[in-house]
């Protein structure tokens, strides 16, 4: 995966926190379309130092598993895509949330969740 100047612990972890990226990027191109750089800048808000040789990819793969679809647009006589979330992006999104939540659940209130070992 290509990445910017980042500390190699952290470019270690991006395997360990591209599952939560494409949650993320799915999240946001549930409420409103997305672009490639307008969510390079929001994922770094968050904390993630991702390039477009990373998130151009992510995003190519997301629409190919059928989560996103592309819409292209001119402006200012430039192209670019658009991509939004499909019933299917929705759906999983849905399914996905409950997972986050009971992960958060555990990682953050211990107490309230029993292991099962
Ligand atoms: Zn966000």
């Amino acid at each position: 995966m290509a990445m910017k100047r980042k500390p190699p612990a952290e470019a270690r972890n991006q395997e360990l926190y591209i599952g939560l990226v494409r949650l993320h990027v799915l999240h946001h191109a549930a409420e409103e379309p997305i672009f490639g750089l307008g969510i390079i800048g929001e994922l770094g808000r968050h904390g993630y130092r991702l390039g477009p040789g990373t998130i151009y990819p992510l995003l190519h793969g997301m629409e190919r598993r059928g989560w996103l679809r592309a819409n292209v647009q001119h402006v200012e006589g430039r192209r670019r895509k658009a991509y939004a979330a499909t019933a299917a992006g929705r759906r999983a999104l849905k399914l996905a949330r409950e997972r986050v939540r009971e992960l958060y659940e555990e990682m953050f209130h211990p107490e309230s969740t029993k292991a099962a070992f």
